[in-house]
């Protein structure tokens, strides 16, 4: 993969664009989890310290095109302001137009212009010509894409802008993330063991059959259990089920077993009458009482799980194994959080991607022992089921 990095810029009094992946929630005027906006920081550091002048851009929520306060990226502009220590960040209440012109040419050496959402323009999802261009108008043909996140989308910020540029590279996040990932799915350290949960088979159809090739084991817990475990004629009470997916379940478990691929489901659970109830019971898959409802593995998963996870060198870990949301069925989750935290612990090179997952390993307090968090559920997923992401595309060998 031929790419440039932002390292390899010339970006002295130059005005770069930096697609960035401020995505973060706000309330009140105010940002929720800043870990995308901190994650960041070392591409804007790297590229105030030479000198650029910094145009960014990135999409929050989905204002479906037009503008919405509700999805104004004005309170980040406050945020990374305290973040690079009260170093003025600039605001321009529209990506394109007169505002954002001045105020990229009115930026000097190690300034920093946040623009306003570009999804207020139906344009971006587009991926329209006209608009990339205008984005690009606000650089001096440099464009750096530091949004990993965003990168399984072909849209104008992403996209269409390297068509418009001169340059075109890397940020400092996008390469860690590659690496990271790239490593996992080209040449990982053995045992490779990936651990999948969430609520839906259907996302993870992909990921689930391209993991299965590269991966020496693969745990599945969450809701998307129970589709499996249906398949195979387990009783699984009121459970969440995809009824559609069956047959594919089914399927996906016969080609494990013709290729003698480790894939192993829940043995044990933890049971509601409704996702509302506190009140629990904990037994195994073949004995579901009727009218239950499983909501997170057991403690014998859990221990079956955790050992495969202590023996791995490279993890993998996408979605939550229960209904970790209620403390009363997050035990599962945190467990596993706990198991590939020691595995990292022990050298292993530990991967957790998707919002959910990420917010357990947070929760649990062990984020600083996991080797890598993506910042991309989406992005990560298409990334593991062996897509080719156009954000990357648009960066890789340009003539
Ligand atoms: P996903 O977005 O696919 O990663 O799914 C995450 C959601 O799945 C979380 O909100 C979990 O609460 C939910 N989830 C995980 N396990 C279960 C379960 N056994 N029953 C119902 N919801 C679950």
């Amino acid at each position: 993969m031929n790419k440039l990095s932002i390292r390899d810029l010339e970006l002295k009094g130059q005005r770069v664009f930096v697609r960035v992946d401020f995505n973060v929630p706000t309330s009140g005027g105010k940002v929720g989890d800043d870990t995308r906006v901190r994650e960041t920081l070392p591409t804007l550091r790297l590229a105030a310290e030479r000198g650029a002048r910094l145009v960014l851009a990135s999409h929050l929520g989905r204002p479906k095109g037009k503008v919405d306060p509700k999805y104004s990226l004005a309170p980040v502009a406050a945020r990374l302001q305290e973040l690079l220590g009260g170093k003025t960040v600039a605001f321009a209440a529209d990506c394109i137009g007169p505002e954002a012109e001045a105020k990229s040419k009115a930026l000097r050496d190690g300034e920093v212009l946040l623009l306003e959402n570009v999804r207020y323009h139906p344009e971006e999802e587009a991926n329209d010509a006209e608009f990339s261009r205008k984005l690009a108008a606000l650089c001096d043909g440099l464009f750096v894409c530091d949004a990993f996140g965003s990168a399984h989308r072909a849209h104008a910020s992403v996209v269409g802008i390297t068509k418009f540029v001169r340059q075109a590279a890397a940020g400092l996040l996008m390469e860690k993330e590659l690496a990271y990932l790239g490593k996992a799915i080209s040449h990982p350290d053995r045992p490779f063991v990936s651990v999948l949960g969430g609520a839906k088979v259907s996302d993870k159809i992909e990921v689930v059959q391209n993991l299965m090739k590269l991966a020496d084991a693969m745990l599945i817990g969450g809701a998307m259990a129970y589709t499996f475990l249906k398949s195979q004629g387990l009783p699984i009470g009121t459970s969440l089920v995809e009824n559609d997916k069956l047959d594919l379940a089914r399927d996906l478990l016969a080609e494990a077993e013709r290729r003698k691929f480790r894939l192993l489901l829940p043995v044990d659970h933890v049971l509601a009458g409704s996702i509302d109830s506190t009140v629990t019971r904990t037994t195994d898959i073949a004995q579901t009482p009727e009218g239950w409802m499983g909501l997170d593995i057991g403690p014998k998963t859990i221990e079956q799980f955790s050992r495969e996870i202590s023996a791995a060198r490279t993890i993998v870990w996408n979605g939550p194994l229960g209904m970790f949301e209620k403390p009363a069925f997050a035990q599962g989750t945190l467990a596993i959080a706990r198991a590939v935290a020691a595995a990292s612990g022990k050298g292993a090179t530990s991967i957790v991607g998707g919002g959910d997952s990420v917010a357990a390993v947070e929760q649990s307090g062990l984020a600083c022992q996991i080797s890598h968090i993506s910042t991309g559920g989406g992005a990560s997923l298409e990334f593991l089921a062996g897509e080719k992401l156009p954000g990357v595309e648009a960066l890789t060998n340009r003539s």
